[in-house]
């Protein structure tokens, strides 16, 4: 695969951003559970973060295999853009579907790095992957709309000024059908925290800023609202499939920086005298790790290309997706294998890569619901659920 000069050229200006948030940096900030705000900065400085916003807001107007460029550079140089992605695949729901007047509110502070747009909150605890079952509701009263509920892992949510909000907003037996009746909000939490919306931070086994949000007669504008009321659904699945492209890019990466550090290890190592990467038991579990990060990575710019050109990548999206959260996955494993004890020490970053890696075949969207998604979507296998 060839690439082109831009994207090339992307590669290398992320590669040497990350060269200023070394290993250290990552540590430190793992060990106090806080979030890289000088390293989201950096990001929104260099115009990353706006890279799929129009040039005529500020941004540079790249499509999603430039976006997912990015994210992956980010992983395979040791940082983590878990503290950051949101933005990159949130905007492609306000792109799509926000109005004239919404873009030009927002997108140009976001482009400038004014605002944050890092939360995105459809999960909630009662309902889980049974998105439709979501509790959330949002009533239109006047200008406003009140809602009331609660969502879980919204992640970021301390750190953003906008949350990209699923609501719903006919009751559920009211809609002809279970998808009808959910609406998207853009919601300014600057003015909510504290006037109905509470963030309470959740504490995770990596360093991830995730939060529980509750909702108790929160007023916003009806202004807030994203496209047309009740087909929030139809919107949020095209940005889903944007997310896990995204989010599989990212595994790419991790997988490449699993794979790297793994293979400098096994050459530097000696034991019995010889360096322990001429022995075919460390070289073979290296060797596999990259067949199969090249394989996702064919996947996720295959199915990049097909959003690019404006299809329906909802079965490339999730094979991507299943295909790079599995690879990255299993070349973190190989590395604190071929690393043997000082896969486990702090300092090699292994085991923090290894931690925040673990995420992926959960979230955004579990393996076992894509392989559902593939049965009955594309083989034609009765529904399971
Ligand atoms: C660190 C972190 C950050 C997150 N950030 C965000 C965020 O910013 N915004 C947001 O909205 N959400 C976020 N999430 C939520 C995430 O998208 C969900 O955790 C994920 O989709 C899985 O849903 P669940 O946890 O409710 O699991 P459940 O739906 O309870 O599922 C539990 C397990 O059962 C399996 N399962 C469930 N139903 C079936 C079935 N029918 N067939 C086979 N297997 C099944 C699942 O595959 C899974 O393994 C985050 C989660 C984490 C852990």
């Amino acid at each position: 695969m060839t690439e082109s000069d831009d994207i090339a050229e992307i590669r290398r200006a992320v590669q040497a951003l990350c060269t200023e948030f070394p290993g250290d940096y990552w540590r430190e900030k793992d060990r106090e559970r806080a979030y890289p705000g000088e390293f989201v900065d950096a990001l929104t400085k260099a115009g990353f973060l706006a890279a799929l916003i129009p040039e005529e807001f500020g941004g540079s107007g790249l499509k999603l295999d430039a976006a997912a460029v990015i994210m992956e550079e980010i992983q395979a140089s040791g940082c983590n853009g878990a503290s950051a992605h949101a933005q990159m695949y949130i905007m492609n729901t306000l792109l799509r579907y926000g109005s004239a007047e919404q873009k030009a509110q927002y997108l140009p502070g976001i482009a400038n790095g004014e605002l944050r747009l890092q939360a995105f909150g459809v999960s909630e605890p009662t309902s889980g992957t049974d998105t439709l079952s979501l509790r959330t509701v949002a009533v239109r009263d006047g200008d406003s709309y009140v809602v009331n509920g609660q969502k879980i892992w919204t992640s970021r949510a301390e750190h953003s000024d906008l949350m990209l909000l699923l609501a719903r907003t006919t009751p559920r037996e009211q809609v002809a059908k279970k998808t009808e009746g959910l609406s998207i909000f853009l919601v300014d939490m600057r003015a909510a925290v504290g006037n109905g919306l509470t963030i309470k931070p959740i504490r995770t086994m990596m360093n991830h800023s995730t939060t529980e949000v509750f909702f108790d007669d929160l007023r916003i504008p009806a202004s807030s609202l994203i496209g047309e009321e009740g087909k929030g659904f139809r919107y949020i699945l095209s940005g889903m499939n944007a997310e896990r492209i995204l989010i599989a890019a990212e595994c790419v990466g991790d997988a490449k920086w699993f794979i790297q550090k793994a293979a400098d290890y096994a050459r530097e190592r000696s034991v019995f005298a010889r360096p322990i990467g001429q022995n075919q038991g460390v070289q073979f579990p290296i060797a596999r790790c990259y067949a199969q990060m090249r394989a996702a990575e064919l996947m996720v710019h295959h199915a990049a290309a097909v959003y690019d050109a404006g299809g329906n990548p909802g079965e490339e999206a999730n094979m991507a997706k299943l295909l790079a959260s599995e690879a990255s996955w299993a070349a973190a494993d190989m590395c604190v294998q071929t690393h043997g004890g000082f896969g486990f020490a702090e300092e090699y970053d292994v085991e923090r890569k290894f931690r925040e890696a673990r995420l992926y075949t959960v979230a955004p969207i579990s393996t076992n619901l894509i392989l559902s998604y593939l049965a009955e979507h594309v083989l034609g296998l009765p529904r399971s659920y």
